[in-house]
């Protein structure tokens, strides 16, 4: 898992993670948290491998819904 926030993930998540990237916003410079899976993991929505908050606690949220995903994206590696 690349990381590049401050964010402590437990090692049960961060094998199925990719990468956990931060943007700040041009307008008022507002941080962006991005989470990208990896192939063969969503979210709690078949087929959704990224997601985006605004703070480290919204996104941990969303740890506990990743499960094995079968889209056809992850299935035949399409778009990974
Ligand atoms: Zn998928």
């Amino acid at each position: 898992m690349k990381n590049n926030t401050t964010m402590v993930i437990p090692k049960k998540y961060s094998d199925k993670i990719s990468e956990i990237d931060i943007e700040y916003s041009d307008v008022d410079r507002t941080p962006v948290y991005w989470l990208y899976l990896k192939r063969g993991w969503c979210f709690d929505e078949e087929g959704l491998h990224v997601i985006s908050e605004l703070s480290q606690k919204e996104l941990k949220c969303w740890l506990k819904t990743i499960h094995p995903c079968e889209c056809y994206d992850c299935v035949t590696g399409d778009g990974w």
